[in-house]
């Protein structure tokens, strides 16, 4: 297998991927999505809320919060010492208190554990007019996507490798009026492809000219990663934690054909 980076710009990163197939591909993207555990709050106490908004809206703004942590200092509750009844090592607690009039924001919260903070400050959770107050306390649990949406840490897809074919340039024009990528040049009376690995396979160039014209495909073992973070983990971050628990869970696995040999 070969790996290159084809870019990176703050939380995305793209990657090219040679010399593997459709099933590990699919692997690794889903471990990404619903395996690799990340914080979010799961329960709200409200003491004071006199917002525009029920207390089931706020905790649901609250649950989406994209929280960055340091996920070692906190277990899955299903395997935490405390058997699931919340303890310091699978909770952290977070509050809110504020006063209208004003925006609450993300930044507002106040977690207890300061290395637990909100990766978009200015997530608004709700707009207090005059003396509107709203005063909460909240538990933040580890979870991963396969529990709850809000656990996922970002969004992963991959496509072939694409290859493009121009049977007649001179007959081509129309594709690159049509791409929506802008992976042609025209040049005078024909076209070239300039930004191969901009297509993202939508066909439209085929649609409008017909294959005997322009022909895409996509190689079978050759593949573009493309990997977005929400922001509690860097991509990069992602991908060695996905590794790490797909090689554990191969390893679990091993272990149980061993027995039955
Ligand atoms: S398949 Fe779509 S993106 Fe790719 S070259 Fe054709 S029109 Fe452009
Ligand atoms: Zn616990």
């Amino acid at each position: 297998m070969e790996l290159m980076l084809k870019e990176r710009v703050k939380d995305k990163l793209i990657l090219r991927m040679e010399g593997v197939d459709p099933t590990y591909m699919n692997a690794l993207r889903r471990t990404v999505m619903n395996d690799v555990p990340t914080l979010a709050i799961h329960k709200v106490t409200f003491y004071k809320n006199s917002s525009g908004l029920y207390d089931e809206m706020i905790a649901h703004r609250l649950g989406l919060v994209v929280l960055k942590a340091d996920a070692k200092n906190y277990k899955l509750r299903k395997s935490c010492k405390c058997e699931g009844k919340g303890c310091v090592n699978c909770e952290s607690i977070i509050t809110l208190d504020a006063k209208g009039p004003t925006i609450v924001y993300a930044e507002h919260l106040k977690p207890k554990d300061p290395k637990v903070k909100p990766a978009h400050e200015k997530t608004v959770i709700v707009k207090l007019l005059k003396d509107q107050e709203l005063k909460i306390e909240a538990k933040a649990i580890l979870g991963t996507g396969k529990r709850h949406t809000k656990f996922i840490p970002g969004h992963v897809f991959y496509y072939g490798y694409p290859e493009i074919k121009i049977n007649k340039p001179s007959a081509a024009q129309e594709a690159a009026s049509v791409c929506p990528k802008n992976v042609f040049k025209k040049e005078q009376n024909k076209i070239s492809v300039q930004n191969l690995e901009a297509c993202n396979l939508c066909m439209a160039c085929v649609e409008t000219c017909g294959k005997d014209i322009v022909e895409v495909s996509s190689k079978k073992d050759d593949f573009l990663l493309f990997i977005e973070s929400w922001g509690q983990l860097k991509p990069e971050e992602l991908m060695l934690k996905a590794i790490t628990i797909l090689d554990k869970k191969l390893a679990t696995f091993q272990k149980q054909v061993d027995k039955i040999k």
